[in-house]
C-alpha cells in the first residue's frame, strides 16, 4: 500500500510499525449538532482506508473519539465551548446533548455504510487519563500557568507547525487569533482551561476546576488505547494547522515522539462551490437528503467518485446522477447473477487484483470504481462478475453485492406495501379475491384502477409484487 502522508508531504510506501497489525486513530466528531454532508465525507474517506488495510491481510485496531468537552467555537481556544453553547440552545444538560447527537451520528455512518471503529473513547469518560498526560508534559517543561488555564509553551519546541509547515516567524500576533496577554506566544494552545462558574462540564484538577483543551483528548486517548506511537492518524485538512500540530507538540511534551507515523487528511466537501453555511442554508444533513428522495448511500457513491484528496464539489445535479448510476450499476449487477455462463478463473483474478491495486494506491476509488463498471458492463454474463464485485463492495459499502441488492428491493417493498393507504389495500385485496375466483375481467379492471392511482401490480412465481409508477 502506497499513502500520502501529511508529515512527509509524499506518497509512501506503507509499512506498519508490527508485521500484522495495525493501529489507527481518527478523530471523531463534535457531537454537539448532527454531523453534515462535509464531516461525514471525512468519515467514508476514514472507512475506505480501514476496509483497505484490511482488505490486504491486515488486522486493524481503530480507534476513535467522541469530543464531548472542549471543543471551542474557534479552533484556536476562543469563543464559548461548543458543548456548553448547544446545552443552551437546547436546555438540555451537555450530556445528554452529547448521548442525542452522538446517538444521530451513529445512525448517520451505519446509513452510510461506515463500519464503526472497533474502540469509541468518549472525552469525558477519560478525565483521569488526560490529567495525567497533563501532569507529565508539565513536568517535562512544556507548559505554563495563567489566569485562564494552562498552556503549552511552544518555545520550548523548535520543530512546532512540521505538520502544516506553518512559518511562526513570519506570523503575526493577533492576525487570525485574539490576543491574550498573558500568553508567552500567541501559538500557545490551551491543554486545561480553567472553568468559568458558569461553565457547566467542569473537574478538579491540580490546577483547579477546569475542563480539557480540545487537543488533549486525542493524545490522551490515542496513547491509552494505541500506544505512544502507532501507524496512522486521520482527520480533515481543517486539522493540520491547529488541532494536529497541537497534538504532535503535546506528544512531545510527553513522552517526546510523534505519535503516528502516517497523517492522512480527506480534503473538504464545498456546497455550490462554496463553504457551507448556516445563513445560506446549505448545511445538509443525511436526513435531509433522503427527505429529497435519496440514499445515504448515493451520498457514499458521490463521494467515491471522487478522490479524497481532492476538494469535493457538492450539487443536488450530481447527487441525482449518483443515484442513477448506482442504480445502474445495481440493475447490471443483477443481470449478471442469473446467467451461468463460465469466465475464466485468470480474468477474475486480474481484475481483483487491480482493483486492490488501485485502492491500495492511496485510495484512488475512482479508478476502482471504474474497474467495477467495466465488470458489470461486461457483454457476457456471468454469476462470477456479481460474485467478484460483491467482493469489491466489502470495500466499496454500496451495497452492490447481489444478497445486498436483493435485500434492498425487499426492504423498498415493505415499505411501500406500509406506506399505502387503506383504499389501495382494500383495492389489492378485492383483486386477488377476483383473481381466486377466476374472475378475470374485475381483477383486471381493479389493476387498471390501481395504475391511475400509481400503483403497479406484477403476479411473480413469488407472489404479487406491488410498484410505485415512476412519473
Ligand atoms: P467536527 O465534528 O467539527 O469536529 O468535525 C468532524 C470532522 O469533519 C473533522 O474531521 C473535520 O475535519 C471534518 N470536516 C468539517 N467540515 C468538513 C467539510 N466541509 N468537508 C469535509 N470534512 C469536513
Ligand atoms: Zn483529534
Amino acid at each position: 500500500m502506497k499513502f500520502y502522508n501529511t508529515l512527509s508531504k509524499k506518497e509512501e510506501e506503507f509499512k506498519p510499525i508490527d508485521k500484522n497489525e495495525v493501529r489507527m486513530y481518527s478523530c471523531g466528531p463534535t457531537v454537539y449538532n448532527y454531523a453534515h454532508i462535509g464531516n461525514l465525507r471525512t468519515y467514508i474517506f476514514m472507512d475506505i482506508l480501514a476496509k483497505t488495510i484490511r482488505k490486504n491481510g491486515y488486522n486493524l485496531k481503530h480507534v476513535m473519539n467522541i469530543t464531548d468537552v472542549g471543543h471551542l467555537v474557534s479552533d484556536a481556544d476562543d469563543g464559548e465551548d461548543k458543548m456548553q453553547k448547544a446545552s443552551e440552545r437546547e436546555k438540555k444538560s451537555p450530556y445528554e446533548i452529547a448521548d442525542f447527537y452522538a446517538k444521530a451520528f451513529f445512525k448517520d455512518i451505519e446509513k452510510l455504510n461506515i463500519r464503526k471503529p472497533d474502540i469509541i473513547a468518549k472525552a469525558t469518560e477519560h478525565i483521569p487519563e488526560m490529567i495525567e498526560y497533563v501532569q507529565q508534559i508539565v513536568n517535562n517543561g512544556y507548559a505554563y500557568e495563567t489566569s485562564s488555564g494552562l498552556y503549552f509553551d511552544i518555545s520550548k519546541l523548535p520543530s512546532y507547525g512540521i505538520l502544516s509547515g506553518k512559518n511562526l516567524a513570519g506570523e503575526k500576533a493577533g492576525a487570525r487569533i485574539t490576543v491574550d496577554e498573558e500568553k508567552k506566544n500567541p501559538f500557545d494552545f490551551a491543554l486545561w482551561k480553567k472553568a468559568p462558574e458558569n461553565h457547566i462540564m467542569q473537574w478538579d484538577s491540580p490546577w483547579g476546576r477546569c475542563y480539557p483543551g480540545w487537543h488533549i483528548e486525542c493524545s490522551a486517548m490515542s496513547k491509552k488505547y494505541l500506544g505512544e506511537q502507532f501507524d496512522i492518524h486521520t482527520g480533515g485538512v481543517d486539522h493540520i494547522p491547529i488541532h494536529h500540530e497541537n497534538e504532535i507538540a503535546q506528544s512531545i511534551g510527553n513522552n517526546g515522539k510523534i505519535p503516528a507515523n502516517y497523517w492522512m487528511h480527506g480534503e473538504f466537501l464545498l456546497v455550490d462551490n462554496g463553504k457551507m453555511s448556516k445563513s445560506l442554508g446549505n448545511v445538509y444533513t443525511i436526513s435531509e437528503l433522503e427527505e429529497r428522495g435519496f440514499d445515504a448511500l448515493d451520498y457514499r457513491y458521490f463521494c467515491l467518485n471522487s478522490n479524497y484528496r481532492n476538494t469535493l464539489n457538492f450539487t443536488f445535479v450530481g447527487l441525482i446522477g449518483a443515484k442513477k448510476g448506482l442504480e445502474r450499476l445495481r440493475n447490471l449487477v443483477k443481470v449478471h447473477s442469473t446467467s451461468n455462463e463460465d469466465v475464466s478463473d485468470k480474468e477474475i483474478e486480474d481484475y481483483r487484483k487491480s482493483f486492490l491495486d488501485a485502492m491500495s494506491n492511496d485510495l484512488d476509488s475512482p479508478k476502482a470504481l471504474s474497474i467495477i463498471w467495466e465488470i458489470a458492463r461486461k457483454q457476457n454474463k456471468s454469476k462470477k462478475y456479481a460474485d467478484l464485485i460483491g467482493e469489491m463492495d466489502e470495500i466499496m459499502g454500496l451495497d452492490i453485492s447481489i444478497d445486498k441488492i436483493l435485500e434492498r428491493e425487499n426492504k423498498e417493498e415493505d415499505k411501500l406495501e406500509q406506506s399505502l393507504d387503506i383504499e389501495i389495500k382494500q383495492l389489492i385485496s378485492e383483486r386477488e379475491i377476483a383473481r381466486q375466483n377466476k374472475e378475470w375481467e374485475k381483477a383486471d379492471k381493479i389493476r387498471e384502477q390501481l395504475e391511475q392511482k400509481g400503483i403497479r401490480l406484477k403476479d411473480t412465481k413469488e407472489g404479487i409484487k406491488i410498484e410505485k409508477i415512476l412519473e
